[in-house]
């Protein structure tokens, strides 16, 4: 016989003194004796387990620890339960579902009706959840019975895949549209001048034609900004390895962002003539785009400046600086999106794609740099985008 847990000493101490108490005020010290041999024997009873039954709780108090200890730093959420109840949760599974979640039913730790089949169920299998952690989260379920009281819970995260998968989505959705819209209106004007033959006036078919040109011209951007933007993100992962002059590639991006007839607006300020790791290509691009949008987002009166300097700390620093409306900062956070427009109007008119600043950003993230956008209403916006120094920019490659 094996006793369960720690000795009831005060029990069995209780019910000595009472026996000594006992025996000074009454004197009967057989009846005494009697009355403690029975508490005693009670005591011990209800002390005792049956050997079967203490070797099956040692054996899964065992196994239980042993499992806790091998899946304690897991990055997966693993819970062990017995029968409904959750008695092992890794340091993830506390993470997400909090620490409260030992000793809880699973289904109401769960809370949802595909889970909770599988748990009454006792059954093996997978289901999807959502919205354990966080309200758009989703994760795999996945329940498997160990023995007759056992199960082990595995929870997979979804929801960076799903994210992607809506993001890919809603970019093709996006890009269908861009295209859709000057293909109709091409489509549209080919087929009014070819039925209306000679009936139509000169001016009016030169007009036509223009606007033909204009759509053809903006499917083209679209096309080359769309490959631009698949180009940088296949590379992203690649860190640049030229050393790149910054001086004159500024110079010289900056000029065909602004082409001829808006060079007389552009101000170039050097301070520095910093060098960093680099893909020429691309940066020429990232100016380009940024001084293209100054330009075209700036008062048209007024100059944009660009600037290069080294910060104090040592970093290469290209800011390109407009006197427009400036961008409501609700927009700000958002302006690095595909396709996101503040104004998709003015955006059309002046031939922008949507793109350009998606395009930027990876070409910021791919050198390791810090894109920063400020913007006053009614004073102007400045982009700024800081590179790593030299050093770390080395270290990093
Ligand atoms: P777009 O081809 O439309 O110019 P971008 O990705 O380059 O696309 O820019 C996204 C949006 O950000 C623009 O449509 C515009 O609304 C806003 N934006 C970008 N640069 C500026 C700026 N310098 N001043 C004000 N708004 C800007």
């Amino acid at each position: 016989m094996q006793p369960r847990g720690a000795f009831p000493w005060p029990g069995v101490g209780l019910a000595i003194a009472t026996a000594l108490v006992l025996v000074a005020a009454t004197g009967q010290f057989l009846l005494t004796c009697a009355v403690l041999f029975v508490w005693l024997g009670t005591i011990w009873l209800s002390h005792w387990t049956p050997p079967e039954i203490q070797r099956v709780t040692e054996v899964e108090a065992y196994d239980a620890q042993r499992l806790a200890r091998l899946i304690e730093n897991s990055g997966t959420p693993i819970l062990l339960t017995k029968r409904s109840r959750i008695i092992v949760a890794n340091k993830t599974a506390r993470k997400v579902l909090g620490n409260y979640v030992l000793d809880q039913d699973a289904r109401v730790a769960f809370r949802q009706p595909g889970a909770i089949k599988l748990i009454d169920a006792q059954a093996n299998g997978r289901t999807r959840i959502r919205g354990l952690a966080r309200r758009r989260d989703e994760w795999l379920f996945n329940r498997q019975q160990l023995d007759d009281d056992l199960a082990v819970i595995e929870l997979i995260n979804l929801t960076s895949e799903v994210d992607i998968s809506r993001a890919h989505t809603d970019f093709v959705a996006n890009a269908s549209h861009e295209l859709r819209t000057p293909l109709a209106s091409i489509i549209g004007y080919v087929e009014t001048l070819i039925e209306s033959e000679d009936s139509i006036t000169p001016q009016k078919r030169q007009k036509f034609l223009g606007t033909i040109q204009s759509e053809a011209k903006r499917l083209q951007n679209l096309v080359s900004d769309l490959m631009s933007l698949s180009r940088v993100e296949a590379e992203k992962h690649d860190r640049p390895q030229d050393t790149v002059n910054l001086r004159p590639l500024v110079e010289k991006a900056a000029g065909d962002g602004a082409g001829a007839e808006r060079m007389q607006r552009l101000q170039l300020e050097f301070s520095d003539e910093p060098a960093i790791l680099g893909d020429p290509r691309q940066l020429e691009q990232l100016v380009r785009n940024l001084v293209d949008n100054a330009l075209k987002y700036g008062a048209h009166d007024k100059p944009v400046s660009v600037r290069l300097d080294i910060t104090e700390s040592g970093e290469p620093r290209l800011s390109v600086s407009d006197q427009g409306d400036g961008i409501p900062a609700e927009h700000i956070p958002h302006l690095t999106r595909r396709f996101y427009r503040t104004d998709p109007g003015r955006s059309r008119a002046s031939g922008g794609t949507g793109l350009g600043l998606a395009i930027v950003k990876h070409i910021v993230e791919r050198h390791a740099g810090r894109l920063d956008i400020v913007s006053q209403r009614g004073q102007g916006t400045t982009f700024t985008v800081r590179f790593p120094r030299p050093a770390e920019a080395a270290e990093g490659s």
